[in-house]
């Protein structure tokens, strides 16, 4: 009998259940989660997204106004909108002309008043994977915390970093159910980290951050990991042809090599391509105004269907 909650005792008229409160910690769902991770539970934080860590990140470890934060550009957006909510400047170290980081850029600002790296890898736009000797070095050199976001690594080959996490105190891993697991709408991230990062995040997140339809309908996924491999072989393979046929086109000058589920091409007018595909209802990403990225477009792996259409499409250009 439940009458702490103030929850109606009667009945939901959503779902059977649903008039009771989640569990604040989804015990059940990061059991299974553990099982697929080899991570124990108490190393494991579930989000609304993986863009809530990023922003509890902040908001733990960066004193407003007084603490910085480095990012590599280009790279995705979210670090530098929870940065600039919490007030935090940041370093902002462009990716060398691989798309790569150099340890020695990156030393100099490896300062006290700096409490979060954020390396993305595979990276989103460019979609590479970041040299690990490089990462090693900023884990052994940086004060504070090391993020390594991970949203895109079920596409990839290389190893994640999860296995790191015994070694590094001070290393945080992201991961997302929301691009190779299909559940982008159900907003599901984890976070990876030690004991005490982990107690940190859960002592400031919404109580309830993770609600029982996320948290139901996951547990069920999870155990369908098998299905999710298949899935990114079926994205992969479409990847390679989706590249070789944009290769062919004669307004296509580069594909960069992509670790993830989606390509960035350097083409002759990004703008006026962009603006053509969207008349004809195709909506990539332009990216011609980020760092590094001048004419360059990203394009996410579709059905071979849609990609067919793409290329038909660009054909005509
Ligand atoms: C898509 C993406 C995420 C995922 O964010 P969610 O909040 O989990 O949907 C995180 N990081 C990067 C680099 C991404 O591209």
């Amino acid at each position: 009998m439940f009458l702490d909650a103030n929850e109606n005792s009667l009945a939901s008229l959503a779902k059977d259940g649903f008039n009771r409160y989640p569990d604040p910690l989804q015990r059940e769902l990061k059991k299974e989660i553990s099982k697929i991770k080899g991570v124990h539970a108490h190393h494991i934080f579930l989000g609304n997204g993986s863009d809530e860590p990023i922003d509890l990140l902040f908001r733990a470890f960066c004193e407003p106004h007084i603490d910085k934060y480095i990012q590599f550009a280009p790279t995705y957006g979210m670090y530098k909108v929870c940065a600039d909510i919490n007030g935090n400047e940041g370093i902002n170290i462009p990716l060398n002309a691989d798309f790569d980081i150099e340890y020695k850029t990156v030393a100099p600002y490896l300062t006290d008043d700096v409490k979060l790296v954020f390396i993305c890898s595979p990276n989103n736009p460019t979609g590479n994977t970041i040299n690990v000797e490089e990462i090693e070095k900023i884990l052994n050199n940086a004060k504070g915390i090391v993020v390594i976001d991970e949203a895109y690594i079920d596409f990839s080959s290389h190893p994640s970093y999860l296995k790191q996490l015994g070694k590094y105190d001070n290393l945080v891993v992201l991961q997302t159910f929301s691009k190779a697991w299909g559940m982008a709408a159900l907003r599901l991230g984890m976070a990876f980290a030690s004991e005490q990062i982990i107690t940190v995040l859960n002592s400031i997140k919404y109580p309830y951050n993770l609600n029982q339809a996320t948290q139901d309908i996951a547990l069920e996924a999870v155990k369908r990991e098998g299905e999710m491999k298949d899935m990114v072989k079926v994205l992969n393979l479409q990847k390679t042809e989706l590249t070789k046929s944009l290769q062919e086109l004669p307004q296509v000058s580069h594909i960069y090599p992509s670790d993830a589920n989606f390509v960035l091409c350097k083409v002759s007018d990004a703008n006026d391509i962009y603006r053509y595909l969207a008349e004809n209802l195709i909506i990539v990403r332009n990216r011609s105004k980020v760092m590094l990225c001048e004419n360059c477009l990203r394009i996410t792996v579709g059905t071979q269907e849609e990609n067919k259409k793409l290329i038909e499409c660009l054909k005509k250009y």
